[in-house]
């Protein structure tokens, strides 16, 4: 696979979700924990348009949410343990989940956000997508729409 081959939302979701760039799938995307970074340090690839917000943090919320709190009440209905006991299980394994998840998450959505042109990300899927069209060059008419010129 060349580094100009289209990426599949899949992979771009996937390669963000390991904290890699979503376009080439080697550059770093977080230089510290929940920062992404400016661009892609092996292909250049424009990575600060991304707009993640609050996003990253409501899904982890879902997702461990739903694990943490059926496995409560099933030990609560099960064992009946004391509350002490539960809490000194569960809030650790809800914090270090939601640590855990967080930046993968994160990751996955710069990656949706890329893949699918989201935000400023634009112009740069317009690009991908006028280079896989074939030799057309591409005109940005204002900030949210592009003309493409196909050769005559
Ligand atoms: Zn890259």
């Amino acid at each position: 696979m060349t580094k100009d081959a289209p990426v599949s939302l899949a992979k771009a979701v996937w390669r963000g979700f390991r904290g890699r760039c979503p376009h080439c799938g080697e550059g770093r995307l977080f230089p510290r924990f929940l920062k992404v970074a400016h661009d892609c340090d092996a292909c250049g690839e424009e990575l600060f348009h991304q707009r993640a917000d609050d996003f990253p943090a409501y899904l982890v919320i879902v997702l461990v949410g739903h694990a943490v709190v059926p496995a409560i009440l099933a030990v609560e209905m099960a064992y009946a343990p004391p509350v002490a006991l539960q809490l000194a299980v569960w809030l650790p394994v809800t914090l270090i989940a939601s640590l855990a998840l967080l930046q993968p998450t994160k990751g996955a959505i710069v990656g949706l956000q890329w893949q699918t042109g989201m935000h400023g990300f634009a112009e740069a899927k317009a690009r991908r997508d006028c280079a896989d069209a074939g030799s057309t060059s591409i005109e940005m008419t204002d900030s949210h729409s592009f003309r493409r010129h196909h050769p005559a």
